[in-house]
């Protein structure tokens, strides 16, 4: 793994990032692809507990995205797509990094991103910057001539502009109203580097928010503000996040006005979200190519129009490892220290670890049959080994926010015990009484 800590990283940054990568794979949240192979060019998978906290990540944007609005709705797209696609949007010719190559270690770097100085050896000459287009290029179909030529797609955002019609007719929406997408894409990055913020397959959360031209500054702030709340209501810290517009040179082409959401990464701050006021830029484009009509007829007063879009685009595999580094911690309990991701119970991959405390026969049955009225509604583990004060550590490094305890007490009074991550009090609460207990703390954060 390469680590690149900048100028403004906080202190003990680098040895942060090493405690939140040695735990994604001791404790199965993220492995290194084809790690049996020597690994492959920093692609990785996800394993049983990242899965969950990536999902829940998805989730939970997904939640206040689509589930808890009435002017959004959702599209899952191919991630395959046809040359015509890009070359409308502008990808094809525009989207590439400067690469430059170190004239003394011959290392290759994305010009932007280094500030004239090698990171690997500290020259500073380096060879003329090149345009690197950053799309993957493949075939589709068993023939290998120009025609059967696809791309993978390279952010999930082309999807919702070409379906733009195909959405209008089938909801009956009217601006402003948006659509979302949840997805993988993929960039041929120069420098794939940092763990899973720059990787060349990745997961997106976006939205295009479609809206009558005259109030696209409005919603610009208003998403501005929701976006930035999103983070601060699953546990980011404030000192850890901010917005950040982007200068007149700093603005893509086809922008009104940008911000980047941003989180304090060992190496600094860094995106996690772009918001962007994209003009009609890409409904006009694509009905240029297509010649199809990509507008709004509002019938009421019989004017025909093409949305402005506003553009919330966020990274989710990106998200997951800044709530990884955001909830980190080493404290003390009982004397012992011990390691703890203080993770939002959303987006802990367990919600609840049962324990029966020991692996005495005569405990499984209540156990398994708490375990069983648990499962339902929450995501549960289920761990038997090993003594009930290092269970309790395990649960604790991972995030598990309650532990439930079954012990012999428990098969006469019937009710178990609760144990809180974060302060570790324990209450005895009734089995029957047990899900709308969690439930209730669950509602609480
Ligand atoms: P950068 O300047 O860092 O290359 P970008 O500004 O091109 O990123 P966008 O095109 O705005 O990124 O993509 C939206 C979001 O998708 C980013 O904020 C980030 O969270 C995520 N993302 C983009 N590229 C990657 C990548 N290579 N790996 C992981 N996440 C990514």
């Amino acid at each position: 793994m390469d680590v690149h800590v900048g100028g403004d990283a906080p202190t003990g940054a680098a040895d942060l990032m090493e405690k939140v990568v040695g735990l994604c794979k001791r404790r199965g949240f993220i492995f290194q692809s084809a790690e049996i192979y020597g690994g492959f060019r920093s692609t990785y998978d996800y394993g049983p507990l990242g899965v969950n906290l990536l999902r829940n990540v998805k989730n939970a944007w997904w939640e206040a995205m689509v589930q808890r609005r009435d002017d959004v709705v959702g599209l899952d797209a191919a991630v395959l797509s046809p040359p015509a696609v890009w070359e409308a949007s502008g990808h094809l010719s525009n989207f590439s990094d400067p690469l430059v190559d170190c004239r003394s270690c011959h290392q290759r770097w994305r010009e932007d991103k280094i500030g004239g100085v090698c990171p690997t050896c500290g020259s500073t000459e380096f060879t003329e910057a090149r345009a690197f287009n950053l799309m993957f290029k493949t075939q589709a179909g068993p023939l290998e001539d120009e025609g059967a030529v696809a791309y993978l797609r390279p952010e999930t955002a082309q999807g919702m502009f070409i379906n733009f019609a195909n959405v209008l007719q089938t909801t009956r929406k009217k601006p402003p109203f948006g659509i979302a997408q949840v997805g993988k894409s993929f960039r041929n990055e120069i420098t794939p580097q940092n763990f899973v913020f720059r990787t060349r397959e990745f997961e997106q959360m976006e939205m295009e928010y479609f809206v009558p031209p005259a109030e696209a500054q409005h919603w610009f702030e208003y998403w501005l503000e929701e976006r930035y709340r999103w983070y601060i209501g699953l546990g980011i810290p404030e000192e850890q996040l901010r917005l950040r517009h982007h200068d007149a040179g700093e603005l893509s082409h086809y922008s009104a006005g940008t911000a980047d959401v941003e989180f304090l990464f060992p190496w600094g701050w860094d995106e996690l979200e772009g918001i962007a006021n994209r003009t009609d830029f890409d409904l006009k484009a694509h009905a240029a190519a297509s010649g199809e009509r990509l507008e709004f007829f509002d019938q009421p007063s019989g004017e025909r129009y093409v949305p402005y879009v506003i553009e919330p685009a966020a990274g989710a595999t990106r998200t997951m490892m800044a709530f990884l580094l955001a909830s980190y911690s080493e404290d003390e309990v009982g004397g012992e220290s011990r390691t703890v991701l203080r993770l939002h119970p959303r987006l802990a991959p367990y919600q609840v670890g049962v324990l029966p405390l020991s692996k005495k026969e005569s405990l499984e049955p209540l156990a398994r049959q708490v375990l069983a009225s648990l499962q339902p509604h929450f995501m549960c583990d289920y761990d038997v080994t090993q003594s009930i004060g290092k269970r309790y550590r395990r649960q604790d490094e991972v995030g598990t926010p309650w532990c439930v305890t079954v012990d012999f007490d428990s098969l006469d009074d019937r009710a178990v015990t609760v144990r809180d991550r974060d302060s570790t009090e324990q209450v005895r609460v009734p089995v029957d009484g047990l899900v709308a207990e969690l439930r209730r703390r669950l509602d609480q954060v």
